[in-house]
């Protein structure tokens, strides 16, 4: 199985999986760039021979990228809807450049718009998006799955769904699900009969092929909360028996598990939390 965390790429893409060494991640997630800002500053050879060589040396993968958080294909207002869309397709071909597999993208914002115009307009960019990427591309876009805070969308399965289909159903789009975001969302995992009926509700309306990453984060607000508030594992409301119900379902073995909670700069709590992650995985899951 595959566990690691989001980690930084100050001072470069390479101190990522250094980073990742550290807090003894198998896999991580990273950014492509300062998540903060427009610009993209141009990774150079010297930057990319670093990278993967310490990918190679240190034998830590990167299982996904997490784009902008500007990011909002679902924007309304013209000139940051095209920003948004040429910002994510930029960060797609990052990806390609960093041979990362997967891009994890929030679906967006309608503003006031409503949610039907909204995921229209996502599924718009979507569409387009895979139209101008060249088909030899290797990257899946994933729709992570949201707390529904705000007027942010893809709060529920259905919704994901529909964005899927109607962005043309591309085999490279993909989900992401976060722990913490469907818990506020409204969907139980803790009690294994409900993870169960959530598990098989994701199957039936989205299919669990799309499943791509999954994020575990414990939740500070509680169950149905739409808040998105990220705590350490067995710290929030979601408990341990959610990541336990996760970590033991064979179905979901091959997928990478990245933890997206607070951290210093020693990195002692990705610590903590993995080893927390991998002493829930029972003997018999073990591989
Ligand atoms: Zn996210
Ligand atoms: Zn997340």
């Amino acid at each position: 199985m595959l566990f690691g965390a989001h980690e930084s790429i100050a001072g470069g893409v390479f101190n990522a999986i250094e980073r990742g060494k550290t807090a003894t991640c198998d896999t991580i997630q990273m950014f492509n760039k300062s998540n903060s800002q427009w610009r993209a500053k141009k990774i150079d050879q010297k930057e990319l021979d670093k990278y993967f060589k310490n990918i190679e040396e240190l034998g830590v993968t990167v299982s996904t990228s997490h784009s902008s958080y500007l990011i909002n294909i679902a924007s309304p207002k013209p000139d940051l809807n095209k920003k948004s869309y040429q910002a994510l397709k930029e960060e797609m071909t990052r990806c390609e450049m960093l041979k990362i597999p997967n891009l994890v993208f929030h679906p967006g914002s309608h503003v006031g718009e409503g949610e039907e115009k909204g995921m229209d307009t996502i599924c718009k960019n979507v569409k387009k998006l895979f139209e101008e990427l060249p088909e030899t591309d290797n990257v899946n876009l994933l729709f992570e799955c949201t707390a529904g805070q705000g007027t942010n969308l893809g709060y529920t399965f259905e919704q994901i769904a529909y964005m899927i289909e109607n962005s043309g159903g591309h085999e490279r789009l993909g989900v992401c699900i976060d722990t913490c975001h469907i818990f506020a969302a409204g969907y139980a995992i803790s009690d294994p009969k409900d993870y169960k009926k959530t598990m098989k509700s994701f199957d039936d309306i989205i299919g669990l092929d799309r499943l791509k990453i999954i994020h575990m984060n414990d939740s500070k607000k509680e169950f149905g909360s739409k808040r998105d508030r990220h705590e350490h594992l067995g710290k929030g409301f979601i408990g341990l028996t959610a990541f336990e119900n996760i970590v033991n379902d064979p179905k979901l073995k091959k997928i990478p598990m990245i933890l997206e909670t607070p951290k210093g700069d020693e990195l002692l709590e990705d610590i903590e939390n993995l080893k927390i992650l991998r002493g829930l995985v029972k003997k018999k899951a073990k591989n």
